[in-house]
Order: C-alpha cells, then sequence, then structure tokens
C-alpha cells in the first residue's frame, strides 16, 4: 500500500516550521517498508479528498484566516467523514473548531472538532511538555500563541501539560475526535516524539507500523529530559 499524505497551504500555515511533519511521516513510512508520498496542497488549489493523512501548521492571524476560508468549501470534512487522519497544529487546531479570533476578531472555524478559542490572557510561548495518555508517554515542543481553547462535549483532551501552557484553560493541551489530532506543540512535534507519528501511521493504514530509528528516539528521550 502506498501513503498519500497532504500538507495543506504550506505557504501560510508555514510559519513554524511545521512542514517536517509530513517529511518525518513519510521518512519513517519509508523505513517500515511503505511507499509514501507528500503533496503540497496550496490555498488556490482544490483539496484532494482521497488522501491518507492531511496535516496543517501553526500561523499568524492573517494567513489562519485565508487557510481558514479556503478550507470552507467542506473537502476537508469529506476527507475526515471517509476516516482519513488529520493533525493539526496551533492556527490548525484553531481553525478546526467552532470559533477563533484573529487580529480580534471572531472568526467562524470549521466545526470539526467541538471546541472553541478566544483571546487568551497573555501570549503563550515557550518549551511546553504534555502527558499523553494514549501513548503512555510524555511529548515535547514549543508553543506560540495568544489564543486559548476550551473543549466542549465529545472531545478528548490530546494531553494533560506538564510543563507550559497548552490550551491556556483546565491544565490540558490539544484535543482528538476520532482521527482528528489538534495540538499546540510545535517542534515540529513528529520529529520530537517518533511514537505520536507512528500512530498516525498506524491509524491511515489501519495496522500496526513498527519503525527501527533508534537516533530519533535518542533526541526524543533528550528532549524530555531537558523539558522540565
Ligand atoms: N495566530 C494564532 C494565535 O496566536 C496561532 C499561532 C500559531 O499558530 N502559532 O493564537
Amino acid at each position: 500500500m502506498a501513503l498519500k499524505i497532504v500538507r495543506i497551504h504550506n505557504e501560510l500555515l508555514g510559519t513554524y516550521g511545521d512542514r517536517g511533519n509530513a517529511d518525518v511521516l513519510a521518512y519513517r513510512a519509508g523505513l517500515a517498508g511503505i511507499s509514501a508520498t507528500v503533496i503540497d496542497i496550496s490555498y488556490r488549489d482544490a483539496l484532494p479528498s482521497d488522501a491518507d493523512i492531511y496535516l496543517m501548521g501553526g500561523a499568524e492571524d492573517a494567513a489562519q484566516v485565508l487557510s481558514c476560508n479556503a478550507l470552507s468549501s467542506g473537502s476537508l470534512h469529506g476527507a475526515v467523514e471517509k476516516g482519513a487522519v488529520l493533525l493539526a497544529i496551533c492556527a490548525g487546531f484553531q481553525i478546526l473548531g467552532k470559533s477563533f479570533y484573529a487580529n480580534g476578531e471572531e472568526i467562524r472555524g470549521l466545526g470539526l472538532l467541538n471546541i472553541r478559542t478566544e483571546p487568551g490572557s497573555q501570549r503563550y510561548v515557550g518549551d511546553i511538555k504534555v502527558h499523553s495518555e494514549l501513548l503512555g508517554v510524555d511529548l515535547t515542543g514549543f508553543e506560540n500563541h495568544g489564543g486559548k481553547t476550551i473543549l466542549e462535549s465529545g472531545t478528548t483532551p490530546f494531553g494533560t501539560v506538564v510543563v507550559g501552557d497548552g490550551n491556556g484553560a483546565a491544565e490540558i493541551d490539544g484535543a482528538i475526535t476520532g482521527n482528528i489530532f489538534g495540538t499546540y506543540l510545535h517542534g515540529p512535534i513528529l520529529a520530537r516524539n517518533p511514537e505520536f507519528a507512528d500512530l498516525l501511521l498506524s491509524r491511515a493504514l489501519g495496522a500496526p507500523v513498527s519503525v527501527v530509528d533508534p537516533l530519533a528516539n535518542e533526541y526524543a528521550q533528550l528532549r524530555r529530559k531537558v523539558v522540565k
């Protein structure tokens, strides 16, 4: 089987280096003997609905609104309904919710996650560590956002905050619903936390994926020791 990975609007959602998540997934799929293609979709292009994994990154407010508008046609909704995996970081995560704020104005989101984002009491910047129940490990990254995210019914937190702020409310980070994962962790998160990359690959393939990459493990452990 070949995996199709779509990196959504990197020209808008690429400010924080989250584009690396697609590269990590393709690299680790290759190590597991699975071929993977990364396709960049610009906000001027139609979004294909037949990919296995969709990725969104962080952005500044104006770019975030452009990306949200381009996605409001509903093609991402169709892909997710078919069971595709979706990982959205920071601005991407906020876009998936019911509403978020950009430059002081409330913007309607895609409503794929039952969350809403409000202006926070500060800007949340720095190293972050969260404990993931799903993976049974601490994940590390860095965060840089002004929004505070509130989870509503049917949404599970992505993790419990150990260091940093995460959603800026309830000492949790991110949200999960089905195969949709949202989090505030830049890093890129999948370069910092290989276990999570393999979980996404497994979800996309519908079977466990076994990847041997000692250097990635060593790096993840080092970051987990340093972020405290
Ligand atoms: N513009 C959003 C905020 O400040 C998201 C920032 C980001 O993606 N890092 O909350």
